[in-house]
């Protein structure tokens, strides 16, 4: 940032500014984390200067030959990681590595299965105002209303039905172990190709935290910087016989030259999550959200299917007068950044929402351990039943956990 603010005030100041709100504030945000300085130098560097269309060793450019070293660890790291037989590590962002898999594997108007964006789903999983939905005709699933989870014998006869090409698993606000072993079963029963978007929990996949969907699913989509605490990025692992195919709809299909700063960031971040520490924070992830639910539950707020397996928790507001906006609001004001989300049997608009997405793995990088979340429970359970009175209070618990725990110091 030092730079920056040298040779264009503006931007550095904004920058500091930024820096400044993550050391202040709690980040729980479940789509977010906190890279190492290593994965950010990498990031910063003069990878950024390279153009390399095309893959290691077969580039329509000159001068590959240190960024094509590069890309092979970030490979061979990421199969080795999760036991996959072909890894392609260029797609910009989650959303590239979900249109790459349709473009390889569909053709236009093909009927596809994928979960519910109200329910827990992500927006590329066939939303109407993504290019996904628009392109293919998706058709939901959800979750049982009496339980919050998967219905897997009603996904069976849905699926049975319905007779997609492809089903997706995978979501960015469902807190419970997605069981690939039945998705695969279904997929085999109706004929589709199974397809898994693990954004979310990738990081307790490599963990060991959560079942790995690469021996079930055809082809597996991730981002790198969600709970795997890499760059902000996507990457492809499939079954050697969809590699060509795969391959070919990132680039030339969808993308032009891949990032290969960010890829060097990949590269990074692999090499750390494949290190025994990793399987210790990821461990670590999953015990402070258990802790968080048990204290908010404790406290008497209600969670999506009652709590939690994996890094994230869904506050329900259904049926009380606060809002999952005016939540997020109120948490922004004591220094606590989360995000409204919509809860299944949703009654309010996106923008409202009845509910609250809580995730443990930027706090955990930070260092947060079990005895605090007790205190965070208690900061959220004020900020919901007792606000005006309590600002200053949380205001306080936050700021003594923020510095107990330093940030890029
Ligand atoms: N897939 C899932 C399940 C997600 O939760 C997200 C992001 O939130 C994405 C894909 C998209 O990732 P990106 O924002 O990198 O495009």
């Amino acid at each position: 940032i030092g730079f920056v603010s040298q040779a264009d005030p503006e931007v550095g100041a904004a920058m500091q500014d930024e820096l400044k709100r993550q050391q202040r504030n709690l980040e729980m945000i479940a789509s977010e984390n906190m890279v190492s300085p290593a994965v950010l130098a990498a990031m910063g560097s003069v990878l950024t200067n390279k153009y390399a269309e095309g893959y290691p060793g077969k580039r329509y450019y000159g001068g590959c030959e240190y960024v094509d070293v590069v890309e092979n660890i970030a490979r061979d790291r990421a199969c080795k990681l999760f036991g996959a037989e072909h890894a392609n590590v260029q797609p910009h962002a989650g959303a590239q590595a979900n249109l790459g898999v349709y473009f390889a594997l569909l053709k236009p108007g093909d009927t596809v299965m994928g979960m519910n964006l109200a329910e827990g789903g992500h927006l590329t999983h066939g939303s109407p105002v993504n290019m996904s939905g628009s392109y293919f005709n998706f058709v939901a699933y959800g979750v049982s209303p009496e339980t919050g989870r998967i219905d897997y014998n009603q996904l069976y006869e849905q699926a049975m039905q319905v007779k997609p090409k492809l089903i997706v698993a995978g979501a960015s606000a469902y807190p419970r172990v997605i069981d690939f072993a039945k998705f695969r079963e279904i997929c085999d029963a109706c004929g589709a190709l199974f397809m898994v978007d693990m954004a979310h929990i990738a990081g307790l996949v490599a963990g060991g935290d959560h079942p790995n969907p690469v021996p079930y699913a055809d082809v597996v989509t991730t981002t790198t910087h969600k709970t795997l605490r890499g760059p902000r990025g996507g990457m492809i692992l499939c079954k050697e016989e969809y590699a060509k195919a795969i391959d070919k709809a990132i680039f030339p299909g969808t993308q032009g030259g891949p990032l290969m700063h960010i890829i060097a960031g990949k590269a990074v971040c692999f090499g750390e999550a494949l290190k025994p520490e990793f399987k210790q924070y990821s461990h670590n992830i999953v015990a402070n959200a258990s802790a968080l639910a048990d204290g908010l539950l404790k406290r008497g707020v209600k969670l999506v299917s009652g709590g939690t397996d994996n890094h994230l928790m869904l506050v329900d507001l259904t049926g009380q007068e606060l809002t999952g906006k005016e939540l997020e609001h109120r948490l922004d004001e004591v220094y606590i950044t989360a995000n409204k989300n919509t809860v299944p049997n949703e009654q309010r608009s996106p923008f409202t929402t009845s509910g609250l997405r809580l995730g443990t793995a930027a706090i955990t990088t930070r260092g947060l351990t079990v005895a605090d979340m007790d205190t965070i429970a208690e900061c959220i359970a004020l900020a919901i039943n007792d606000f005006d009175n309590s600002k200053e209070k949380i205001r306080g618990m936050v700021t003594e956990i923020c510095t107990r725990y330093p940030l890029y110091a």
